[in-house]
C-alpha cells in the first residue's frame, strides 16, 4: 500500500472554501504574515497548543467537525482567502535589483548546521539557527534567492528538565517527518532524491527533504535510511551531540553533500555562503568538482573556489571553532586527498593555523579563511576581535588589514515583532512598515503613538508573557510530582505591574547569568521592595557537557527557593523559539551582561526593541553599536577590556545594582496623574525608533549583497570596509 502524503492527507479532510490552509501549512511564510494568531489556532485552541504550533500535524488532528464548523464562519473564511490571495502574490517572481547576478537558478547557497525558522521545526539550538532563518526570510521578502543546506536531525538538539535539585537532566524526542511541515524531494521518476557521501569508507546516503520559507527553499539531508549502517542512521540524530568523530562526519555530510546536493538539484550557485566553519568541507568538494571538470590541479582551480565562497564566523570563544586532530582527519580524509592530488602534509596544511607542527589540528575556520574571498565577523567589534584572532594568517599584513569585515547581526522583524505592535507601527508608523523597515525616516514617526495606547499593549504582552510562565512553572512543576496544594501559589506569582526583567539565553559561563546574584541580598532587596517590586524571568539551556552551566542553572535556583523571592523569579524550562518570543515581546528590560568581548553579536535584545522593551546590557556585540547613553537603554559597566574576570564581575555587578537603585526602577515606578510612566515611555519610543532601522535582517541581507555577495573582489578583499 502507498502511504498518502500529508498534504494530500490534509486536502483531503479540509471543506472546499479552506482549501488554501493546506498551502499555507507548507510554507513558513504564514509566521510572519502578520495573521500568524488568528489562522490555525481559533480552530482548536487547546489542540493548536498540544501541538506545538505544528499546523501539519494540527491539520491531520483536528475534527472534522471543528473543520466543518470553522467553514461556516465567514470573517474565518474571509480571512483564510484572503490570507491565500496575499500569498500568492507574494510568491510571484520577483528580481532582487541590488544582486542581479543572483538568480533562482544562480541563487545563494547558505550553508548551516542549524536553521531556526518556527518552533515546529526544532532543529536548531540558539542565536546561530536564528540568525539563519532569520536570514532565509529578509532574503525571500527581498526577492534574493536563496536556498538554504542543512541537515534534518531526527532528534534535534537535547530537551531541558530540571529536577528538584535544581540540576539539569537532557533528553530526546523524536521528531516525526510525516507530521511536519517538510516534502520529500523526489527524482522526476518518484524516487526519493539522495546524495552519497564516503565516511570511514561507508558510503553513507542521505535523503533530503525542503522546507519552504516564503520563496527560500531549505534543503536539509537526513541519513536515517534503510540501506545505511545502523550507525550512519544515526548520524544526523543530533545536534551538535556525539564525539568528535560524529561532529566531523556530520560535517562532511554537510559540506561535502551540500554541494553534491546542489549539484543534483541543478542549481549553480552565484555564492556559496558558510555561516560558520561547520560546513567548511564544501570549499574542498567545490575544488574536487572543478578539477574534475577542467583537469588541472588543486592550485590552479583554488582561486576559482575562493572566488564563489564567502565565509561568517561567529565567535570570539576559540572552542567555539571547531578542530580536529590529524589522526581524525586520516580517518576519515585519506581516501579523499588523494582526489584532490595533494599529499597529505599539503591537505593538512589548509587547516592549520600554524604551519609545520605535525600535530597542529584541522580547523574549519582556517579552511574557510584560506578559501574564500570575502569573511566577516557578525557586529563591528567583532570583526576587530576576529581580525586580531586570525592575524596569525596573514603574517605579511598588520592586523587592520586582516581581510575579516563586519556586518552586524539583525531580526527579521515581521517574525520577532507582536502582532499587537505590528498593528501599531501600521497605523502610526508606515501602512506597510515591514517593506520600509530599514528607512530611519519611517521609524520618527513612533513619537506619534499615543503614550497610553503603547503602554497599554505592553501591559497586555507583559501579561501574556505572565500568564504563560506560570502555565509553564505550573506543569513543571507538577511534572516534578509537587503536591497541588503547593501548585496552587503558582496562580499569585509574578505581578503584571512590577517591572520586569528577562534574561534568556544559552548558560555559558562568559553569558554571566549569575551576576545579578553575585550579591544575593542586594539582589533581594531590590526585588523585593514592596513599593517598587522588581521581578525575574529566566530561559536557557546548558550544552549536556556544560557541568559549569548547568551548576549556574542550579545556583540561581537555589537563590529563589527563598520563600520571599519564590514569586518573583522564574525559570522557564527548555528554552525555545516560543519561548524567546513571549519573553521578548513581553518584557520590560532585557537584560545581557556576557562576559566582554566574548558576545560576538547577541541578537535577543534585537528583538526586544521591536516590541518597546529597553536593553540593559554590557557594551559588547550589536549593543557597542545600538547604545545611545541617556536615550534608548543603559549600559553596564565601562567599555573597558580586562582579562581579570574577577574584577571584571565585580564592576559589572556593581554597576548593575547602582543602575537598577538609582536610574531604573525609580524611572519605571515614576508616574503621572493617569498612572502613565512618561520618561519610560520615551525610552521605549527611543528602543523602537533608533534601533529598529538598523537591527532588522533586511538591512543585514543588503549589507551582505553588497559587501559579501557583490561578486567584485575589489570591495570583498580589501579590508577596508567596515559595514
Ligand atoms: C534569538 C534567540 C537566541 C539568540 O539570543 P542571543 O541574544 O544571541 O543569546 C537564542 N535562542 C533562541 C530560541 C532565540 O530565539
Amino acid at each position: 500500500m502507498k502511504l498518502l502524503d500529508p498534504l494530500t492527507t490534509i486536502r483531503d479532510r479540509l471543506p472546499n472554501v479552506l482549501q488554501p490552509l493546506a498551502t499555507l501549512a507548507f510554507n513558513y511564510w504564514w509566521t510572519w504574515s502578520g495573521q500568524q494568531l488568528r489562522l490555525f489556532a481559533p480552530i482548536d485552541q487547546q489542540l493548536w497548543e498540544a501541538c506545538h504550533h505544528n499546523p501539519v500535524l494540527f491539520l491531520q488532528k483536528v475534527s472534522q467537525e471543528r473543520l466543518d464548523e470553522a467553514a461556516t464562519d465567514p470573517d474565518y473564511v474571509q480571512l483564510v482567502q484572503n490570507l491565500a490571495a496575499r500569498f500568492e502574490a507574494y510568491m510571484q517572481p520577483r528580481i532582487c535589483p541590488l544582486a542581479p547576478h543572483i538568480t533562482p537558478q544562480q541563487p545563494v547557497a547558505y550553508f548551516c548546521a542549524e536553521f531556526g525558522i518556527h518552533e515546529s521545526l526544532p532543529i536548531y539550538a540558539g542565536g546561530l539557527g536564528v540568525l539563519a532563518g532569520d536570514h532565509l526570510k529578509s532574503a525571500s521578502d527581498m526577492g534574493l534567492p536563496m536556498v538554504g543546506i542543512g541537515l534534518l536531525y531526527r532528534q534535534g538538539y537535547f530537551r531541558q528538565r530540571l529536577n528538584r535539585q535544581g540540576w539539569q537532566e537532557d533528553y530526546y524526542v523524536d521528531n516525526q517527518f510525516q507530521e511536519m511541515p517538510l516534502e520529500l524531494v523526489r527524482e522526476p521518476d518518484g524516487r526519493p532524491l539522495t546524495v552519497m557521501v564516503e565516511v570511514r569508507g561507508r558510503h553513507v546516503v542521505a535523503q533530503v527533504w525542503r522546507v519552504r520559507v516564503g520563496r527560500s527553499d531549505l534543503y536539509l539531508m537526513d541519513s536515517d535510511v534503510l540501506v545505511n549502517d545502523p550507525i550512519d542512521r544515526w548520524l544526523t540524530a543530533h545536534l551538535y551531540g556525539g564525539n568528535q568523530e560524529t561532529r566531523i562526519a556530520q560535517e562532511i555530510l554537510l559540506g561535502i553533500g551540500g554541494v553534491r546536493l546542489l549539484d543534483k538539484l541543478g542549481l549553480q550557485p552565484a555564492v556559496y555562503h558558510l555561516n560558520e566553519g561547520h560546513a567548511a568541507f564544501a570549499l574542498l568538494e567545490l575544488a574536487r568538482l572543478e578539477m574534475q571538470r577542467t583537469g588541472q590541479s588543486f592550485y590552479a582551480v583554488e582561486d576559482r573556489v575562493r572566488q564563489k565562497s564567502v565565509f561568517t564566523t561567529h565567535t570570539p570563544v576559540p572552542a567555539g571553532h571547531d578542530a580536529f586532530s590529524p589522526d581524525l582527519m586520516d580517518s576519515f580524509f585519506a581516501t579523499y586527498w588523494p582526489q584532490l592530488h595533494l599529499s597529505r602534509e599539503q591537505f593538512l596544511a589548509l587547516g592549520a593555523r600554524r604551519l609545520g607542527d605535525p600535530w597542529e589540528p584541522f580547523n574549519m575556520t582556517v579552511l574557510a579563511l584560506r578559501l574564500t574571498r570575502a569573511a566577516n565577523g557578525v557586529s563591528q567589534l567583532h570583526g576587530e576581535v576576529s581580525r586580531q584572532m586570525w592575524s596569525i594568517l596573514y603574517p605579511d599584513r598588520p592586523v587592520e588589514q586582516v581581510p575579516i569585515g563586519a556586518i552586524t547581526n539583525g531580526v527579521h522583524a515581521p517574525t520577532w515583532t507582536a502582532p499587537l505592535f505590528g498593528d501599531l507601527f501600521r497605523t502610526y508608523v508606515h501602512p506597510e512598515w515591514e517593506a520600509h523597515v530599514t528607512e530611519p525616516e519611517i521609524w520618527e514617526r513612533v513619537e506619534q503613538i499615543p503614550d497610553a495606547e503603547l503602554w497599554q499593549r505592553h501591559q497586555l504582552l507583559k501579561q501574556r508573557l505572565i500568564s504563560y510562565t506560570r502555565s509553564r512553572l505550573f506543569a513543571s512543576r507538577q511534572q516534578r510530582g509537587e503536591p497541588l496544594e503547593q501548585l496552587e501559589a503558582i496562580a499569585h506569582w509574578l505581578d503584571p505591574q512590577a517591572l520586569t526583567i528577562g534574561f534568556a539565553r544559552r548558560f555559558s559561563a562568559y553569558k554571566r547569568a549569575y551576576l545579578i546574584i553575585r550579591d544575593p541580598d542586594r539582589a533581594k532587596r531590590i526585588l523585593t521592595n514592596p513599593e517598587r517590586p522588581v521581578q525575574l524571568i529566566f530561559a536557557g539551556k546548558a550544552h549536556p557537557a556544560d557541568e559549569e552551566g548547568k551548576r549556574i542553572i542550579q545556583r540561581l535556583l537555589e537563590w529563589c527557593r527563598d520563600p520571599d523571592l519564590q514569586k518573583r523569579v522564574a525559570f522557564i524550562e527548555d528554552y525555545d523559539m516560543h519561548t524567546a518570543r513571549c519573553l521578548i515581546q513581553g518584557v520590560d528590560l532585557w537584560l545581557n551582561n556576557p562576559r566582554r568581548p566574548l558576545e560576538a553579536s547577541g541578537t535577543s535584545g534585537q528583538k526586544v526593541c521591536f516590541n518597546g522593551g529597553i536593553n540593559f546590557s554590557v557594551l559588547d556585540g550589536w549593543w557597542c553599536e545600538g547604545y545611545v547613553p541617556g536615550v534608548n537603554g543603559w549600559a553596564i559597566g565601562e567599555d573597558l577590556h580586562t582579562s581579570n574576570q574577577e574584577l571584571q564581575d565585580k564592576q559589572d555587578s556593581e554597576s548593575l545594582y547602582h543602575l537598577l537603585e538609582t536610574e531604573i526602577v525609580p524611572m519605571y515606578y515614576e508616574r503621572d496623574e493617569a498612572g502613565l510612566p512618561r520618561r519610560w515611555i520615551q525610552r521605549m519610543k527611543a528602543s523602537i525608533r533608533t534601533n529598529a532601522p538598523r537591527f532588522n535582517t533586511d538591512r543585514m541581507v543588503r549589507d551582505y549583497i553588497q559587501y559579501i555577495y557583490a561578486p567584485s573582489r575589489e570591495l570583498a578583499v580589501s579590508g577596508s570596509w567596515r559595514g
